[in-house]
């Protein structure tokens, strides 16, 4: 029997909402699933997961912070698939929605981006590092999800 797939699944700043629609997918799907697939690290399932390699990673939302930019290409590194996984992750929006302030609203925010170690700007995960894959939608489509992630499986 070929060896299990290594999976993580990560979130970065956003509603969360591709991911919990992906529970839902679970719901049906993960127990073929899991006949190829090791879930190694889910945050929103699981608290404490270490991994030093993942064959695919999924990613939701945008990359805000300077700490959130470093475990990013963390993660590209460790990864042979990277999939963006919703709008957040494939262009920043809507969670990189500050990107949109004018002058006026960035002067208002600029010095807790400063203090908080905030990025200038948000950047989608597919502008942050080299992505393989990706699946639209405000959360994902369901069907498109499927069809893409099997294909690595
Ligand atoms: S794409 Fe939509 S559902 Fe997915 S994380 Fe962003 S805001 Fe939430």
């Amino acid at each position: 029997m070929a060896e299990k797939k290594q999976i993580g699944i990560f979130s970065f700043s956003c509603d969360e909402g591709c991911s919990i629609y992906l529970i839902e997918i679970f719901n049906e799907k993960l127990v073929p699933w899991l006949e190829k697939v090791d879930l190694r690290y889910f945050l929103s399932v699981r608290d404490k997961s270490e991994f030093d390699h993942l064959d695919v990673a999924l990613v939701e939302g945008v990359i805000s912070t300077e700490k959130e930019l470093k475990e990013i290409k963390e993660i590209r590194e460790k990864t042979d698939i990277l999939i963006a996984m919703g709008s957040c992750a494939i262009t920043s929006q809507p969670s990189g929605q500050r990107n949109n302030f004018n002058e006026e609203q960035t002067n208002e925010i600029k010095d807790h981006l400063e203090k908080y170690h905030y990025l200038p700007k948000t950047l989608a995960v597919k502008e942050a590092v080299k992505i393989d894959d990706e699946v639209m939608g405000c959360p994902i489509d369901e069907k498109t999800f499927i069809e893409t992630f099997e294909k690595y499986l």
